[in-house]
């Protein structure tokens, strides 16, 4: 199956959540057995040799594809949430949104500084949550990070918050 295939299945919704937002809905791909199928194979292919101890997701949409890929490469699953989620004692780390700030928290003994950590999320927009994970996971001294994305939006440049010496990739561009 071929990238393009994959990148029609991601359905365009206008204006949601408000106006002026191409949202990309990733039921539509996640729906289809054979489509989900190819996206773990690719995860799969890429990190397999990287030595990943733990896959981090971010919440919400980071817990789909997250331990579905941890799970295929041997690898444990943690999640970084919204404040008030996480039952133990965490770290967080405070990042500027558009309107506002936000948090977001990982459990202090989720990570050693052992692991080789795959950070992943479905999608990178400007940057922000993602850089923000990076911080937090960096915070617990792990040996290294690679980072993940499903679907990157190329014009909003999010690249640009990770430094160079991190391998940050996506599978479906627009
Ligand atoms: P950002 O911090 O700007 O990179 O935003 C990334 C987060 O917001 C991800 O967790 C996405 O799930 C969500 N997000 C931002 N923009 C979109 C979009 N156009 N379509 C779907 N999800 C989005």
């Amino acid at each position: 199956m071929s990238i393009e295939t994959l990148t029609s299945a991601v359905r365009n919704i206008p204006d949601f959540p408000i106006p002026g937002i191409q949202f990309k809905d990733i039921t539509t791909l996640f729906q289809s057995a054979s489509h989900l199928k190819e996206l773990s194979e690719i995860l799969y292919e890429r990190y397999k040799n990287k030595g990943i101890t733990k896959v981090v997701g971010i919440e919400s949409r980071g817990f789909f594809m997250g331990p579905a890929v941890a799970t295929r490469l041997g690898a444990g699953f943690v999640p970084i949430r919204k404040p008030g989620k996480l039952p133990y004692k965490v770290i967080e780390e405070t990042y500027t949104k558009e309107y506002g700030e936000d948090i977001i928290q990982i459990h202090e003994d989720a990570l050693t500084k052992e692991d080789v950590v795959l950070l992943h999320d479905d999608l990178l927009a400007t940057g922000g949550t993602m850089a923000a994970a990076y911080n937090l996971v960096k915070k617990l001294g792990v040996k290294k990070i690679y980072i993940n994305f499903l679907i990157e939006l190329e014009e909003l440049n999010g690249m640009k918050h990770f430094p160079k010496d991190v391998e940050v990739s996506s599978v479906i561009k627009f």
